[in-house]
């Protein structure tokens, strides 16, 4: 059964399966009524199901092991899992024997990195996002047209060394809001703002809006470079925070979106939001005077850790868990073109296609 609630769709689920053997949360006294808010969307995004998926079918078909430069997404659970499938992770392509398959992470690579990989003779697979493959073109495009690029984004993060990798020459690093001022360019008239895929949305703009104090000429990107993904999880946080007590971010510490998460919630009224890699990292302190626990994921986390997490609230007497959606994705980007080559004409369901539908709360 679904009711709208504050103009977003609720669902409630069924309280989640407790495992016969349980209890390291205690089940603390509260005043309310303990709930769980659980965010939709929430979870593996796309771009990263697509990336798992190849390393998956790589290992399939060529046998291990396969070559991942840098994490595949960013969450140690799946490069753990990955790993006792036969994956091997590397931080550069000078690691890899010559020969050897090689797959670049969903985060994209600078053609410097594919060169080096072609030096080597390694079979590449791109499991580069289409959606920061689109960032790619956008700088190649801007620079060809003699624009310096003013990239939005977080210094040493593999995405930003990507894209800035396809236009060295003519891209600055902007970090965040404070970076404004302290911006240098060579010619006003001729400046476009683009950014990393995976951030805040509000802080975003913040920087554009500094930047076009400084730089009134300053273009837009063609489409927003921060991906569907990102903007639906903060939405949907948005919407939990403003009724938690607690909110709870499932996802790595490396993983951009999911620290974005946490900072969104405590923006628009979460009491507290704490980073979690696994339920058993939740402290029995965190509840104290809890009612509501919101509950999230990062695009590159599987359900079954949200699922953890759930049950181990419920152990605590958040058993009922009612999810909260701001939006429906059944957004799937096809294999990467290597692996659709090679695979022959195994069955590729996968194809690019979709849709990304906001509901009647937008945030
Ligand atoms: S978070 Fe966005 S850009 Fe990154 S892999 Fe997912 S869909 Fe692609």
């Amino acid at each position: 059964m679904s009711t709208i609630t504050n103009g977003a769709l609720v669902a409630s689920l069924p309280t989640p399966r407790i495992p016969a053997v349980r209890n390291r949360l205690r089940d603390n006294p509260v005043e309310g009524k303990k709930r769980v808010l659980l965010a939709a969307p929430r979870g593996y995004c796309a771009g990263v199901d697509r990336a798992v998926i190849a390393v998956e079918k790589a290992l399939e078909h060529y046998g291990s092991p396969v070559y991942v430069r840098k994490q595949i997404v960013h969450n140690i659970h799946v490069v753990s899992t990955l790993e006792k499938k036969g994956a091997i992770f590397v931080d550069d392509v000078d690691e890899v024997p010559a020969g050897a398959h090689i797959v670049f992470s969903a985060h994209g690579v600078s053609p410097a990195v594919v060169q080096a990989a072609a030096d080597r003779d390694l079979r590449a697979i791109d499991a580069t996002c289409p959606l920061v493959t689109k960032v790619h073109r956008e700088a190649v495009r801007f620079a060809r047209d003699d624009f310096q690029i003013l990239l939005i984004g977080h210094a040493g993060h593999e995405e930003v060394e990507g894209t800035m990798g396809h236009a060295p020459e003519r891209t600055i690093l902007v970090g965040s809001p404070a970076d404004v001022a302290d911006i240098e360019v060579s010619d006003p008239e001729n400046l476009v703002w683009l950014s990393q895929t995976t951030l805040s949305v509000d802080e975003t703009m913040e920087t554009v809006r500094l930047l076009r104090e400084r730089f009134p000429a300053l273009h837009n990107p063609p489409s927003d470079d921060i991906c569907y993904a990102t903007q639906n999880r903060q939405v949907a946080i948005k919407k939990v925070a403003e009724d938690a007590d607690l909110v709870i971010v499932v996802g790595s510490a490396n993983s951009s979106n999911t620290v974005r998460l946490v900072d969104v919630a405590l923006e628009h009224g979460a009491k507290a939001a704490y980073r979690v890699d696994y339920a058993s990292e939740i402290q029995q302190e965190w509840l104290d005077g809890v009612a509501t626990v919101g509950v999230t994921s990062g695009a590159s986390v599987p359900e079954v850790l949200v699922q953890e997490v759930l049950e181990d609230l419920a152990d605590a007497g958040y058993g009922q868990v009612d999810q909260v959606v701001t939006a429906e994705e059944d957004l799937m980007f096809s294999l990467p073109k290597e692996l659709r080559r090679d695979l022959n004409g195994e069955q590729d369901a996968r194809a690019l296609g979709g849709h990304n539908r906001k509901l009647d709360w937008q945030g």
